[in-house]
Protein backbone atom coordinates (compact mmCIF):
# COMPACT_ATOMS: atom_id res chain seq x y z
CA UNK A 1 0.00 0.00 0.00
CA UNK A 2 2.03 3.06 -1.31
CA UNK A 3 1.64 6.69 0.60
CA UNK A 4 -0.56 8.05 -2.15
CA UNK A 5 -3.19 5.70 -1.46
CA UNK A 6 -3.27 6.97 2.23
CA UNK A 7 -3.41 10.37 0.67
CA UNK A 8 -6.32 9.42 -1.67
CA UNK A 9 -8.39 7.69 1.07
CA UNK A 10 -7.57 11.40 3.27
CA UNK A 11 -9.02 13.08 0.40
CA UNK A 12 -11.95 10.52 -0.23
CA UNK A 13 -12.44 10.90 3.40
CA UNK A 14 -12.93 14.58 3.54
CA UNK A 15 -15.33 14.26 0.51
CA UNK A 16 -17.49 12.07 2.08
CA UNK A 17 -17.69 14.21 5.05
CA UNK A 18 -18.32 17.41 3.21
CA UNK A 19 -20.84 15.41 1.38
CA UNK A 20 -22.77 14.57 4.52
CA UNK A 21 -22.55 18.10 5.81
CA UNK A 22 -19.71 17.84 8.00
CA UNK A 23 -16.83 20.16 8.10
CA UNK A 24 -14.27 17.73 9.00
CA UNK A 25 -13.19 14.64 10.93
CA UNK A 26 -11.63 13.90 13.80
CA UNK A 27 -9.81 10.38 13.83
CA UNK A 28 -8.37 9.10 17.17
CA UNK A 29 -6.37 6.14 17.72
CA UNK A 30 -8.03 2.34 16.32
CA UNK A 31 -8.70 0.89 12.45
CA UNK A 32 -10.07 4.70 11.29
CA UNK A 33 -6.35 6.32 12.03
CA UNK A 34 -4.60 2.81 10.89
CA UNK A 35 -6.56 3.07 7.54
CA UNK A 36 -5.94 6.56 7.03
CA UNK A 37 -2.74 7.14 7.97
CA UNK A 38 -0.68 3.62 8.85
CA UNK A 39 -0.48 5.22 12.44
CA UNK A 40 -1.19 2.76 14.75
CA UNK A 41 -0.41 4.22 18.16
CA UNK A 42 -2.42 2.33 21.52
CA UNK A 43 -5.76 4.32 22.85
CA UNK A 44 -3.96 6.39 25.98
CA UNK A 45 -5.23 9.00 28.15
CA UNK A 46 -2.73 11.47 26.54
CA UNK A 47 -4.87 13.10 23.41
CA UNK A 48 -3.65 11.46 19.76
CA UNK A 49 -5.88 13.14 17.09
CA UNK A 50 -5.79 13.31 13.29
CA UNK A 51 -7.96 16.10 11.95
CA UNK A 52 -9.67 16.43 8.62
CA UNK A 53 -11.33 19.44 7.89
CA UNK A 54 -12.07 22.08 4.67
CA UNK A 55 -10.24 24.97 7.13
CA UNK A 56 -6.85 23.44 7.16
CA UNK A 57 -3.89 20.62 5.89
CA UNK A 58 -4.58 17.03 7.66
CA UNK A 59 -2.78 17.91 11.16
CA UNK A 60 -2.09 15.09 13.11
CA UNK A 61 -1.98 15.99 16.93
CA UNK A 62 0.27 14.17 18.72
CA UNK A 63 2.19 14.60 22.30
CA UNK A 64 6.11 15.07 22.39
CA UNK A 65 7.17 12.07 23.19
CA UNK A 66 5.39 10.11 20.33
CA UNK A 67 6.24 12.52 17.62
CA UNK A 68 8.94 10.44 16.61
CA UNK A 69 6.78 7.28 15.83
CA UNK A 70 3.84 9.45 14.66
CA UNK A 71 6.50 10.99 11.91
CA UNK A 72 8.02 7.42 11.03
CA UNK A 73 4.64 6.33 9.95
CA UNK A 74 4.36 4.85 6.34
CA UNK A 75 1.36 6.61 5.05
CA UNK A 76 1.65 10.16 6.78
CA UNK A 77 4.70 11.10 5.88
CA UNK A 78 2.80 14.25 4.34
CA UNK A 79 0.97 15.51 7.27
CA UNK A 80 1.79 18.04 9.66
CA UNK A 81 2.52 17.32 12.84
CA UNK A 82 1.46 19.49 16.13
CA UNK A 83 2.98 18.02 19.49
CA UNK A 84 1.83 19.32 22.84
CA UNK A 85 3.65 18.68 25.98
CA UNK A 86 2.52 17.49 29.41
CA UNK A 87 2.38 20.18 31.67
CA UNK A 88 2.72 22.83 29.19
CA UNK A 89 0.09 22.60 26.54
CA UNK A 90 -3.94 22.05 26.27
CA UNK A 91 -4.41 19.46 23.43
CA UNK A 92 -7.73 20.09 23.29
CA UNK A 93 -7.20 23.75 22.90
CA UNK A 94 -4.77 22.89 19.77
CA UNK A 95 -7.43 20.92 18.09
CA UNK A 96 -9.90 23.89 18.81
CA UNK A 97 -7.68 26.02 17.16
CA UNK A 98 -8.09 24.26 13.94
CA UNK A 99 -11.46 23.66 13.83
CA UNK A 100 -13.62 26.06 11.72
CA UNK A 101 -17.71 26.15 12.55
CA UNK A 102 -19.70 23.62 12.05
CA UNK A 103 -20.35 19.84 12.89
CA UNK A 104 -17.49 17.40 12.79
CA UNK A 105 -17.55 13.60 12.89
CA UNK A 106 -15.71 12.00 15.66
CA UNK A 107 -14.41 8.29 15.39
CA UNK A 108 -16.40 5.97 16.95
CA UNK A 109 -13.60 4.72 19.08
CA UNK A 110 -12.34 7.88 20.67
CA UNK A 111 -12.66 8.04 24.13
CA UNK A 112 -15.72 9.81 26.41
CA UNK A 113 -12.93 11.78 28.23
CA UNK A 114 -10.95 13.14 25.12
CA UNK A 115 -14.82 13.88 23.18
CA UNK A 116 -15.85 15.88 26.69
CA UNK A 117 -13.03 18.07 26.97
CA UNK A 118 -13.12 18.77 23.48
CA UNK A 119 -16.69 19.66 23.80
CA UNK A 120 -15.44 21.61 26.89
CA UNK A 121 -12.77 23.51 24.79
CA UNK A 122 -14.56 24.03 21.48
CA UNK A 123 -18.32 24.75 22.90
CA UNK A 124 -19.57 26.31 19.58
CA UNK A 125 -18.76 23.35 17.47
CA UNK A 126 -20.99 20.00 16.93
CA UNK A 127 -19.89 16.45 17.36
CA UNK A 128 -21.09 13.27 16.18
CA UNK A 129 -20.03 9.59 15.62
CA UNK A 130 -18.58 9.11 12.29
CA UNK A 131 -20.29 5.46 12.30
CA UNK A 132 -23.48 7.55 12.32
CA UNK A 133 -22.34 10.36 9.73
CA UNK A 134 -19.86 8.71 7.45
CA UNK A 135 -20.70 5.12 7.92
CA UNK A 136 -19.00 3.96 4.84
CA UNK A 137 -16.07 5.30 5.02
CA UNK A 138 -14.02 1.63 5.00
CA UNK A 139 -16.61 -0.58 3.51
CA UNK A 140 -15.29 -0.40 0.12
CA UNK A 141 -12.16 -2.47 -0.15
CA UNK A 142 -9.53 -2.08 -2.75
CA UNK A 143 -7.91 -5.33 -4.62
CA UNK A 144 -5.16 -5.39 -1.97
CA UNK A 145 -7.53 -5.11 0.88
CA UNK A 146 -9.80 -7.64 -0.66
CA UNK A 147 -6.68 -10.12 -1.42
CA UNK A 148 -5.58 -9.76 2.52
CA UNK A 149 -9.19 -11.26 4.02
CA UNK A 150 -9.16 -13.60 1.39
CA UNK A 151 -5.54 -14.75 2.63
CA UNK A 152 -6.61 -14.47 6.23
CA UNK A 153 -9.61 -16.08 5.61
CA UNK A 154 -8.07 -19.13 3.71
CA UNK A 155 -5.36 -19.14 6.72
CA UNK A 156 -8.85 -20.11 8.52
CA UNK A 157 -10.30 -22.46 6.21
CA UNK A 158 -6.80 -24.12 6.82
CA UNK A 159 -7.27 -24.43 10.31
CA UNK A 160 -10.78 -26.17 9.97
CA UNK A 161 -9.86 -28.27 7.66
CA UNK A 162 -6.85 -29.23 10.52
CA UNK A 163 -9.45 -29.16 13.47
CA UNK A 164 -11.74 -31.65 12.04
CA UNK A 165 -8.73 -34.36 12.21
CA UNK A 166 -8.69 -34.14 15.76
CA UNK A 167 -10.97 -35.92 18.39
CA UNK A 168 -13.79 -34.56 19.65
CA UNK A 169 -15.50 -36.67 22.05
CA UNK A 170 -14.33 -36.79 25.70
CA UNK A 171 -12.64 -33.32 25.26
CA UNK A 172 -13.26 -30.25 27.08
CA UNK A 173 -14.69 -27.29 24.72
CA UNK A 174 -11.39 -25.20 25.73
CA UNK A 175 -9.69 -27.91 24.60
CA UNK A 176 -10.55 -27.42 21.25
CA UNK A 177 -10.54 -23.63 21.50
CA UNK A 178 -7.02 -24.44 22.35
CA UNK A 179 -6.16 -26.39 19.56
CA UNK A 180 -7.96 -23.70 17.23
CA UNK A 181 -5.75 -21.08 18.28
CA UNK A 182 -2.66 -22.82 17.52
CA UNK A 183 -3.71 -23.91 14.19
CA UNK A 184 -4.88 -19.96 13.66
CA UNK A 185 -1.44 -18.84 14.24
CA UNK A 186 -0.21 -22.08 12.27
CA UNK A 187 -1.75 -20.86 9.42
CA UNK A 188 0.23 -17.43 9.72
CA UNK A 189 -2.62 -15.57 11.95
CA UNK A 190 -0.56 -12.99 13.83
CA UNK A 191 -3.39 -12.48 16.42
CA UNK A 192 -6.47 -14.83 17.54
CA UNK A 193 -9.45 -12.94 18.39
CA UNK A 194 -12.31 -15.34 19.57
CA UNK A 195 -12.57 -19.02 19.30
CA UNK A 196 -15.92 -20.18 19.89
CA UNK A 197 -16.99 -23.54 20.47
CA UNK A 198 -20.54 -24.35 21.60
CA UNK A 199 -21.11 -28.24 21.66
CA UNK A 200 -24.61 -29.80 22.65
CA UNK A 201 -26.94 -27.14 24.13
CA UNK A 202 -24.26 -24.65 24.40
CA UNK A 203 -24.41 -24.35 20.41
CA UNK A 204 -27.88 -22.76 21.49
CA UNK A 205 -25.93 -19.73 22.56
CA UNK A 206 -24.42 -17.46 19.46
CA UNK A 207 -21.53 -16.29 21.15
CA UNK A 208 -20.90 -18.66 23.74
CA UNK A 209 -17.97 -18.75 25.83
CA UNK A 210 -15.95 -22.35 25.51
CA UNK A 211 -15.81 -23.87 29.12
CA UNK A 212 -14.98 -27.43 30.98
CA UNK A 213 -18.82 -29.33 29.41
CA UNK A 214 -17.00 -32.27 27.11
CA UNK A 215 -17.98 -33.24 24.36
CA UNK A 216 -20.10 -36.07 24.09
CA UNK A 217 -20.78 -38.51 20.63
CA UNK A 218 -24.14 -37.70 19.69
CA UNK A 219 -23.18 -33.35 20.11
CA UNK A 220 -23.39 -30.87 17.28
CA UNK A 221 -20.67 -28.45 17.92
CA UNK A 222 -20.58 -25.02 16.66
CA UNK A 223 -17.31 -23.24 15.95
CA UNK A 224 -16.61 -19.95 15.48
CA UNK A 225 -13.09 -18.38 15.37
CA UNK A 226 -11.01 -15.50 14.00
CA UNK A 227 -8.37 -13.15 14.49
CA UNK A 228 -5.80 -10.91 12.08
CA UNK A 229 -3.70 -11.15 9.61
CA UNK A 230 -1.72 -8.31 7.76
CA UNK A 231 -4.25 -6.12 9.52
CA UNK A 232 -6.99 -7.64 8.18
CA UNK A 233 -9.60 -9.84 10.14
CA UNK A 234 -10.68 -13.72 9.82
CA UNK A 235 -14.03 -15.05 11.02
CA UNK A 236 -15.62 -18.23 10.12
CA UNK A 237 -18.22 -20.74 11.86
CA UNK A 238 -18.58 -24.67 10.83
CA UNK A 239 -20.88 -26.78 12.47
CA UNK A 240 -19.91 -30.36 13.31
CA UNK A 241 -21.39 -33.24 14.09
CA UNK A 242 -19.64 -35.76 16.75
CA UNK A 243 -20.76 -38.92 15.04
CA UNK A 244 -23.96 -39.78 12.97
CA UNK A 245 -26.76 -36.71 13.17
CA UNK A 246 -30.13 -36.97 14.16
CA UNK A 247 -32.91 -36.57 11.25
CA UNK A 248 -33.52 -33.45 13.14
CA UNK A 249 -29.96 -32.15 13.14
CA UNK A 250 -29.31 -32.98 9.59
CA UNK A 251 -32.79 -31.01 8.53
CA UNK A 252 -31.78 -28.31 10.58
CA UNK A 253 -28.43 -28.45 9.06
CA UNK A 254 -29.57 -28.53 5.43
CA UNK A 255 -31.97 -25.44 6.49
CA UNK A 256 -29.03 -23.31 7.45
CA UNK A 257 -26.96 -24.63 4.66
CA UNK A 258 -29.83 -23.21 2.32
CA UNK A 259 -29.96 -19.91 3.60
CA UNK A 260 -26.70 -19.56 3.36
CA UNK A 261 -26.47 -20.20 -0.17
CA UNK A 262 -29.43 -18.27 -0.66
CA UNK A 263 -28.09 -14.98 0.98
CA UNK A 264 -24.98 -15.96 -1.01
CA UNK A 265 -27.32 -15.38 -3.98
CA UNK A 266 -28.65 -12.17 -3.07
CA UNK A 267 -25.62 -10.30 -3.19
CA UNK A 268 -24.67 -8.41 -6.34
CA UNK A 269 -24.06 -4.25 -6.95
CA UNK A 270 -27.68 -2.51 -6.32
CA UNK A 271 -29.30 -4.80 -4.07
CA UNK A 272 -29.62 -3.74 -0.77
CA UNK A 273 -28.22 -4.74 2.38
CA UNK A 274 -31.26 -5.52 4.11
CA UNK A 275 -32.28 -8.09 0.96
CA UNK A 276 -29.40 -10.17 1.85
CA UNK A 277 -30.66 -10.61 5.25
CA UNK A 278 -34.60 -11.54 3.93
CA UNK A 279 -33.32 -13.95 1.72
CA UNK A 280 -31.58 -15.90 4.22
CA UNK A 281 -34.74 -15.44 6.55
CA UNK A 282 -37.26 -16.72 3.90
CA UNK A 283 -35.51 -20.12 3.68
CA UNK A 284 -35.24 -21.02 7.67
CA UNK A 285 -38.75 -18.83 8.13
CA UNK A 286 -40.69 -21.03 5.55
CA UNK A 287 -38.91 -24.05 7.11
CA UNK A 288 -41.06 -22.93 10.43
CA UNK A 289 -37.94 -22.37 12.28
CA UNK A 290 -38.13 -18.01 11.63
CA UNK A 291 -38.46 -17.78 15.60
CA UNK A 292 -34.73 -19.24 16.47
CA UNK A 293 -32.81 -16.98 13.67
CA UNK A 294 -31.87 -14.89 16.12
CA UNK A 295 -29.31 -12.49 14.58
CA UNK A 296 -29.15 -10.21 11.46
CA UNK A 297 -27.52 -12.47 8.54
CA UNK A 298 -23.97 -10.79 8.43
CA UNK A 299 -21.49 -7.58 9.42
CA UNK A 300 -18.87 -5.65 7.21
CA UNK A 301 -15.14 -6.92 7.66
CA UNK A 302 -11.82 -5.29 7.16
CA UNK A 303 -9.23 -3.79 9.65
CA UNK A 304 -12.25 -4.69 12.34
CA UNK A 305 -13.90 -8.14 12.75
CA UNK A 306 -17.61 -6.20 12.94
CA UNK A 307 -17.82 -3.02 10.79
CA UNK A 308 -20.43 -1.50 8.23
CA UNK A 309 -22.21 -2.54 6.39
CA UNK A 310 -24.47 -4.81 8.43
CA UNK A 311 -26.81 -7.03 6.55
CA UNK A 312 -29.73 -6.61 8.96
CA UNK A 313 -33.44 -5.68 8.18
CA UNK A 314 -33.74 -2.17 7.93
CA UNK A 315 -30.17 -1.36 6.55
CA UNK A 316 -31.17 -0.18 2.68
CA UNK A 317 -27.28 0.67 2.28
CA UNK A 318 -27.37 -0.26 -1.82
CA UNK A 319 -23.81 -2.92 -2.20
CA UNK A 320 -21.26 -2.26 -4.11
CA UNK A 321 -18.39 -3.90 -5.69
CA UNK A 322 -15.60 -4.27 -3.35
CA UNK A 323 -17.69 -4.72 -0.01
CA UNK A 324 -17.42 -7.21 2.20
CA UNK A 325 -18.99 -8.90 4.67
CA UNK A 326 -20.16 -12.07 6.67
CA UNK A 327 -23.17 -14.72 5.76
CA UNK A 328 -23.96 -16.08 8.92
CA UNK A 329 -27.62 -17.45 9.57
CA UNK A 330 -27.99 -20.05 12.24
CA UNK A 331 -30.99 -22.01 14.23
CA UNK A 332 -30.94 -21.98 18.01
CA UNK A 333 -32.49 -24.76 19.68
CA UNK A 334 -32.62 -23.54 23.53
CA UNK A 335 -31.61 -26.61 25.94
CA UNK A 336 -30.94 -28.70 22.84
CA UNK A 337 -28.39 -27.43 19.87
CA UNK A 338 -27.51 -24.77 17.28
CA UNK A 339 -26.33 -24.84 13.52
CA UNK A 340 -24.54 -21.69 11.86
CA UNK A 341 -22.59 -21.59 8.56
CA UNK A 342 -20.42 -18.36 8.26
CA UNK A 343 -18.13 -17.26 5.48
CA UNK A 344 -16.80 -14.26 4.58
CA UNK A 345 -18.04 -12.87 1.14
CA UNK A 346 -17.11 -10.06 -1.28
CA UNK A 347 -19.38 -8.19 -3.66
CA UNK A 348 -18.40 -8.43 -7.53
CA UNK A 349 -18.76 -6.73 -10.36
CA UNK A 350 -21.90 -9.28 -11.01
CA UNK A 351 -22.86 -10.72 -7.88
CA UNK A 352 -20.60 -12.40 -5.35
CA UNK A 353 -17.60 -14.68 -4.37
CA UNK A 354 -17.09 -16.57 -1.12
CA UNK A 355 -13.43 -15.59 0.06
CA UNK A 356 -13.50 -19.09 2.61
CA UNK A 357 -13.44 -21.69 0.89
CA UNK A 358 -13.80 -24.59 3.76
CA UNK A 359 -16.39 -27.41 2.91
CA UNK A 360 -20.08 -26.39 3.98
CA UNK A 361 -20.30 -30.30 3.79
CA UNK A 362 -22.15 -32.00 6.71
CA UNK A 363 -19.08 -32.73 8.49
CA UNK A 364 -19.06 -35.87 11.11
CA UNK A 365 -16.29 -35.34 13.24
CA UNK A 366 -14.84 -38.61 16.06
ZN1 LIG B 1 -20.31 -12.68 16.23
ZN1 LIG C 1 -18.09 -15.54 13.44
ZN1 LIG D 1 -19.16 -13.06 11.99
Amino acid sequence: VTTDRYAERRLRTLEAAEAAGLAGILVSPGPDLAYLTAYTPPPLERLTLLVLSAEADPTLVVPTLERPLAESATGAPDLTVREWRDGRDDPYAIVAGLLGPGRYAVADRTWASHLLALERAAVDRVFVAAGEAVPLLRAVKDADEIERLRAVANAADAAFADVIELRFAGRAETEIAAELDRLLREHGHQRVDFTIVGSGPNGASGHHEPGERRIQPGDAVVMDFGGMRDDYCSDITRTVFVGEPSDEEREVYAIVRAAQQAAFEAVRPGAAAQDVDRAARAVITEAGYGERFVHRTGHGIGLEVHEPPYIVEGNETPLEAGMTFSDEPGIYLQGRFGVRIEDQVAVTAQGAERLNEASRELTVVA
